[in-house]
């Protein structure tokens, strides 16, 4: 590295598109953009939103965050 240690390594950060936006459902970022349904709660590909027993990580139906 060295002296390119400003160059080469850094640029791995750029390019990177973000696969997840907010979700209007859960306001979490797991809507797939390109996929177009949420991860977290199944927006975009469910009308009922998607709950398992072992997740621990509230789905929040009422947040709004568009
Ligand atoms: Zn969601």
């Amino acid at each position: 590295m060295g002296k390119t240690s400003a160059g080469t390594t850094a640029f791995g950060r750029l390019h990177k598109k973000s696969t997840h936006k907010v979700c209007r459902r859960c306001g979490r970022r797991s809507f797939n953009i390109r996929k177009k349904y949420c991860a977290a709660c199944g927006f975009g590909r469910s009308p009922r939103i998607r709950r398992y027993s072992w997740q621990n990580k509230k789905l929040q139906r009422t947040v709004r965050v568009v």
